[in-house]
């Protein structure tokens, strides 16, 4: 069951698995009192966004709509809104909704949450089951628990990509202490999420070597 009544939403969908993405009119919800209305200014693609539209993983809700890496500008906020105003350039990752109460989302992992909806192609539970709609659209609306801010001077459309291949590589490289000048980074393979690593193994001055598939290793910094 769709949830209708919010705002109108021109998206790209995948209408099928044959890849191709055409024109979808749909309606985002009807804004809560927690929610951020974005209008979408950026939204990058992943090969995640790949395996879905093509139903790879056999889970396509079609019409799919992806992308799960947006940047946008805050149009509207909900009355119990704290951290959000209009005209504030936010993101949205890989994931808008989780319980709220269990022990991953009480720890800030709400990504380890059962309950957890995907921002694409995600159930949304407590809205009778219907697909998420990802960020190939001209508005979106997300709790403000899983909207980001943006800092000022970052360019917004560079800062798409952080909010997938950026975090998955920037959040254990942190978590392992491979953050500090003079360690050793090694990373396997230079796609979407190795050339962002190697962008951050520069920039906390790492000696970063990169092992390319099928090619020989080559040092980049340090
Ligand atoms: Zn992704
Ligand atoms: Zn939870």
């Amino acid at each position: 069951m769709e949830e209708q009544g919010g705002a109108a939403a021109l998206g790209w969908a995948a209408r099928d698995a044959t890849g191709v993405l055409s024109p979808y009119n749909f309606s985002r919800r009807v804004p809560r009192d927690d929610d951020v209305t974005i209008k979408v200014l950026y939204c990058g693609i992943c090969h995640t966004d790949l395996h879905i539209i093509k139903n790879y993983w056999g889970n396509a809700m079609y019409p799919v709509v992806p992308g799960h890496e947006i940047v946008g500008v805050v149009t509207g906020v909900g009355g119990g809104v704290t951290r959000f105003k209009p005209g504030d350039t936010v993101g949205v990752g890989y994931f808008v909704g989780s319980c709220r109460s269990c022990e991953s989302c009480g720890k800030g992992n709400e990504n380890y949450c059962t309950g957890v909806v995907l921002t694409s192609n995600g159930v949304e539970r407590a809205r009778g089951g219907a697909a998420s709609k990802g960020g190939f659209s001209d508005v979106i609306v997300v709790s403000e628990h899983y909207v980001l801010r943006v800092p000022d001077g970052l360019p917004p459309d560079r800062t798409a990509p952080l909010l997938c291949p950026g975090v998955t590589v920037y959040s254990p490289m942190v978590g392992h202490g491979l953050n500090e000048p003079g360690k050793h980074l090694g990373i396997v393979g230079l796609g979407g999420l190795g050339h962002v690593a190697v962008k951050f193994g520069k920039a906390f001055r790492m000696k970063v070597t990169v092992k390319a598939i099928g090619c020989s290793s080559f040092r980049v910094g340090g």
